[in-house]
């Protein structure tokens, strides 16, 4: 309603304003989102918003909501924070070429200091996205000699659990 005076005067196909309207989520709580991405083989990137970066990790098999399914996911560079809103397509022979589509976005809690808990290879945390909900673990597995990347398993936790279940 208050906007419509400012949109009848604009023709958003020409003016780069923004359009307004889905008021902005004033939210302090970080984002989260999953991004569907065929790249040279099929996965899913799994970012937390932390401050103006994104932890992110890849998820070739992609989140599971049985608890007793642990998916590896392999941690990749933090992503910048617009990352969050991007689907689109990278072109043949760019890094990550292939389609991007968001699968998943929403907020997410860590359990503790997520900093810390980043830092000691377990984190405890819950989403609310339109598809993953509840409690959720990431932990770092054991590395192994000259591995350049770090290994994690994403799994489901039991909603019914709460913060602290998973030892330090
Ligand atoms: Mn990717």
């Amino acid at each position: 309603m208050a906007l419509r005076e400012y949109r009848r005067k604009r023709d958003f196909a020409r003016t780069p304003e923004p359009r307004g309207g889905r008021r902005r989520r004033r939210t302090r709580e970080p984002v989260f989102v999953v991004q569907r991405h065929s790249a040279r083989s099929l996965h899913f990137d799994f970012r937390l918003q932390h401050g103006s970066v994104l932890w992110s990790w890849a998820v070739p098999k992609g989140p599971s909501r049985d608890p007793r399914v642990k998916r590896l996911a392999v941690r990749t560079e933090d992503h910048p924070l617009a990352y969050a809103r991007f689907a689109g397509v990278i072109p043949v022979g760019e890094y990550g070429a292939g389609k991007i589509a968001v699968w998943d976005r929403g907020t997410w809690r860590p359990c503790g200091d997520p900093e810390l808990g980043l830092a000691r290879g377990v984190l405890e945390f819950a989403l609310d996205g339109e598809k993953l909900h509840g409690r959720w673990h990431l932990v770092r597995m054991r590395e192994r000699r000259g591995s350049a990347r770090e290994s994690w398993l994403l799994f489901k936790g039991r909603d019914t659990d709460r913060c602290g279940t998973l030892p330090p």
